[in-house]
């Protein structure tokens, strides 16, 4: 029986004192959530945020990391620096680090075998940009970040990697998938992890979608049979919405 995923992405927004503060309000406001609750703070705020939720029922995740564990890397940040911080979970792949930093699926593939070898746990986004669905092409694009970005991993890696699915032309624009149409691409990534290992790691595999989801859309979208969770983006941002999407009405 796969497990609710409710994700808040920080991205490049609080302070480390704001980021801290935020936590703290969310601590009591998601403490009974039947659900898995998880935030991924920018890297400066994660000591602060993992003193504030150590012991907790919060997942610490980091929103990127490097390629390579240490060396001549200026402005990275790698995985050993973010287990030694209580990182559980690295999101990789996200639609700003492949369109705005130009992170191939090659790419990402290297930090997800790096991630996992280094007992880090994986949330790996994809998704496919408004002329990739007008031209028809929206599953075609999810298939490939799956078949490259999974390249190389077996059936027990796959125990510790989730899937993000947000199509890029629903992130922060306030336009969400309709369920139906969310839920035609989650069954559709399901059946090709089926493909590319087997069924039973199929159905074990959470996916999540990401697309401006709200307190107000978030039951219809999980209501979905293929639909196990939520990535956040700004509706992650305040307590009481977070509080709410993490307690939603099952
Ligand atoms: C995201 O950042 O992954 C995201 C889905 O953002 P938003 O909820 O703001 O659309």
């Amino acid at each position: 029986m796969r497990e609710y995923l409710i994700a808040g992405n920080w991205k490049m927004n609080k302070t480390p004192s704001e980021a801290a503060a935020l936590a703290k309000e969310i601590l009591p406001l998601v403490k009974n959530s039947t659900s898995k609750v998880m935030v991924a703070p920018s890297f400066v705020c994660i000591p602060a945020v993992a003193e504030v939720i150590k012991g907790s029922n919060i997942i610490l995740a980091a929103q990127n990391m490097a390629t390579a564990t240490e060396g001549a890397h200026t402005g990275e940040t790698s995985v050993l620096m973010l287990k030694e911080l209580g990182v559980e979970v690295v999101i990789l792949g996200h639609s700003e680090r492949r369109h705005i930093y130009g992170e191939t699926n090659e790419m990402i593939n290297e930090k997800v075998k790096l991630a996992l070898a280094n007992g880090l746990k994986v949330d790996l986004c994809i998704g496919e940009l408004l002329e990739e669905r007008e031209a028809g092409k929206a599953e075609a694009v999810c298939y490939e970040q799956l078949e490259k970005g999974l390249a190389g991993l077996s059936k027990a890696d796959m125990a510790n990697v989730m899937i993000a699915y947000e199509p890029v032309w629903a992130i922060g624009t306030g336009k969400t998938a309709t369920p139906a149409d969310a839920e035609a691409i989650h069954a559709a990534c399901r059946g090709k992890i089926a493909q590319l290992f087997d069924e039973a790691t199929a159905q074990a595999t959470n996916i999540q979608y990401g697309g401006s989801v709200k307190p107000d859309n978030v039951k219809e979208l999980m209501a979905m049979e293929n639909i196990d969770g939520g990535l956040i983006g700004g509706a992650s941002l305040t307590a009481p919405s977070f509080g709410a999407l993490a307690n939603f009405d099952k």
